[in-house]
């Protein structure tokens, strides 16, 4: 669809202009910025180079490898790291709290060891450590602990085997907490201690009454799966005592809910847990830590601050002193010694550091008649009638006439199609008339919006959907937009050039999936419904990229293989002052092949192949093709094995 088009005297568009379009500024937090040359740029560090990501791309191509790509910022992540321990670190200096903070980095957010890797590095000057939430992940995990004193908490359900070896490494020494979720673990924890003739060690997560609203507000409350409930944590209590293991609860732990958007229910939940541990360490437990989980948010919607749902009405540096104060104040009125706070914060960490880099292989718009259009001698009535009612359109006066000229048009329209049905309007007829029913519709809309009235029935909206363009994108929504398939999360998308030109059309997003559902129609914008981009009109050949920001957290893992795409080629890229580029590409993942993603469905190179082969044998038997043709063409099957999943835009 086209954009209604501007004023003459503001015509002129610039980089500025793209970057209050696409609300840059509300989303990238200082990250994000398009260059007077139209290109976006990334800056890992605020204060810091910024790097252009259109030339990261283009040298990428231009090694082979293949879109789609996620692009990783890795000096991106020791930064959000940074922060997150600073603002903790401020928040306890200026509140005069009588004790500190750790940050544990929750792994399933993103398990990619390079992430890990550099999360961890940036964290060693605050003592950060890691979180993990079920098996596999423990073994990933438990070997990156390097001293005596880094936090590894072990969320999530726990059989003896692993409650063994988190046993034996506790015993070596290391911090490693399993975190209770249910009485019965608790039970085995101390027996396997007993057996081992070390003290038990667990934290225990509590089922709190608040509960955040939002997408995850089941992680907390009555619906919650996690969780020891107050009831059977009273119980487990008395236990511990008269048993005497007043050391063994170390840790209290509350999650309720991942993106939570007002402060205000992380505060209640402190509060409630802080009481908790208050009664308990009044009653003579020994706890040290007190975990309140995860759930700061990240402004994928690019709302104002304090613009509701969605997004989130605090900064980081709020959040940090939502909890230590919240802590502070309850502990200072119940009288025992502040705990050191936990977090366990994952997609504020890892979102901004990635990017999805897609290509675009085409448009698809509603067929209408160019400017100056005549229609040919001899069309048939309905033709005729569409063909005044353009003139019509320019004639309204207002929204009141447009929407007349609107609804005779879906009359005639109408009208159309039961003479096709019954056999009186032949199909080049047919065709011209819906053709111009496009071009009566679109040019009503470009007028409706041009004259931006406060409100547009909900058929002018409607229209809008029906008008917007389809671009064709070289990617699966299945495999690396998952949140936005299964809960309409929405994600900044910018074009990754020509930010410097106005764009002309507004699309939504089609996937290469065979699937309906395979698409992106809802935009960021400020917390308000947004159904098409706003995307160049490019002529078709040339290279248009689109660039899908905030992917960091849970996006890489999510993906499935729908259509069997599969995983996309990754890049990450470091600040380098020294480089003529101002970065350097440390390392470059190979997207999954053809031949990896049959495997997956035990399909395998050999068996395929011999089949075509008998194919080729009998067609040559036969004559249809030579001998030498059916070796070409063997072989041609053959390459595709070593190719992408995705398409060569060329
Ligand atoms: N901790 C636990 C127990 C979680 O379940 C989650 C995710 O939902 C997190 C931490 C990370 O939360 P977020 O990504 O919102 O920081």
């Amino acid at each position: 669809m086209e954009i209604a088009p501007p004023h003459a005297a503001v015509d002129a568009w610039t980089s500025a202009d793209s970057e209050a379009l696409y609300r840059l500024g509300a989303w990238g937090e200082g990250y994000v910025a398009a260059t007077d040359d139209g290109h976006i740029a990334v800056r890992p560090d605020p204060e810091g180079p910024a790097i252009d990501l259109h030339a990261v791309v283009e040298e990428l191509v231009g090694q082979g490898v293949r879109l789609p790509l996620v692009v990783r910022f890795q000096d991106l992540l020791a930064t959000r790291v940074k922060l997150l321990n600073e603002s903790f670190r401020t928040a306890v200096a200026e509140s005069g709290y009588g004790n500190g903070y750790t940050g544990v980095y929750p792994v399933k957010v993103n398990q990619l060891r390079e992430v890990v890797d550099e999360i961890v590095e940036a964290g060693k000057p605050y003592g950060y450590g890691l979180e993990c939430g079920s098996k596999t992940e423990l073994i990933a995990t438990l070997p990156h602990l390097e001293d005596d004193e880094t936090l590894l908490l072990v969320n999530g359900y726990k059989d003896s085997e692993m409650l063994r070896l988190i046993t034996t490494f506790q015993k070596l020494g290391r911090q490693v907490l399993p975190i209770v979720e249910k009485t019965t673990e608790l039970r085995r924890i101390r027996e396997l201690a007993g057996e081992a003739g070390v003290d038990p060690q667990f934290g225990v997560r509590v089922k709190l009454s608040t509960v955040a609203e939002g997408m995850w507000q089941t992680s907390s409350g009555d619906l919650s799966k996690f969780g020891v409930a107050l009831p059977e944590l009273v119980d487990a209590v008395d236990e511990l005592i008269a048993a005497g293991q007043t050391k063994a609860l170390r840790l209290l732990h509350f999650h309720i809910g991942s993106q939570i958007g007002d402060v205000q229910a992380i505060k209640s939940a402190v509060r409630e847990l802080t009481r908790i541990y208050a009664h308990l360490t009044r009653r003579g437990l020994e706890i040290e830590y007190l975990d309140c989980g995860g759930g700061l948010g990240v402004n994928y919607d690019a709302l104002p601050l304090g613009g509701g749902r969605g997004g989130v009405d605090y900064t980081m540096q709020e959040y940090a002193n939502a909890i230590v104060y919240a802590v502070q104040e309850v502990c200072e009125a119940e009288n025992v010694p502040p705990p050191r706070i936990v977090t366990e914060n994952g997609r504020a960490i890892t979102a901004h550091h990635s990017v999805l880099v897609v290509d675009t292989l085409g448009r698809t718009e509603k067929p209408t008649v160019a400017d100056g259009f005549e229609l040919p001698a001899g069309s048939h009535e309905v033709a005729q009638s569409l063909f005044e009612m353009i003139a019509s359109v320019e004639a309204a006066a207002g929204l009141g006439e447009l929407l007349e000229v609107y609804y005779d048009a879906i009359d005639v329209r109408e009208k159309a199609h039961a003479l096709f049905g019954y056999g009186y309007l032949p199909l080049d007829q047919k065709a011209l008339a819906e053709r111009l029913f496009w071009t009566v519709c679109s040019r009503l809309y470009v007028r409706v919006e041009a004259a931006g009235p406060d409100w547009v029935p909900d058929e002018l909206v409607r229209l809008g959907d029906a008008l917007t363009d389809q671009l064709l994108c070289d990617f699966s929504v299945f495999q690396s937009l998952m949140d936005h398939w299964a809960l309409g999360q929405r994600f900044p998308i910018v074009p990754v050039d020509r930010l410097d030109q106005r764009p002309t059309r507004r699309a939504r997003l089609v996937d290469l999936t065979y699937d309906s559902d395979g698409k992106v129609a809802r935009f960021v914008n400020g917390g308000k419904e947004k159904r098409a981009l706003e995307v160049h009109d490019v002529p078709e050949g040339e290279t248009y990229r689109l660039g899908v920001f905030l992917v960091g957290a849970y996006q890489d893992i999510l993906g499935d293989a729908h259509n069997l795409f599969g995983g996309v080629s990754e890049a990450h890229v470091y600040v380098d002052d020294e480089e003529p580029t101002g970065y350097y590409i440390e390392e470059i993942l190979k997207g999954t092949s053809v031949e990896e993603m049959l495997a997956r469905v035990q399909y395998f190179p050999t068996g395929l192949q011999q089949r075509v082969q008998k194919t080729l044998r009998q067609k040559s038997k036969s004559g249809t093709i030579r001998p030498k043709e059916a070796q070409t063409i063997l072989e041609q099957y053959r390459a595709f094995f070593a190719s992408t999943t995705y398409l060569d835009p060329h």
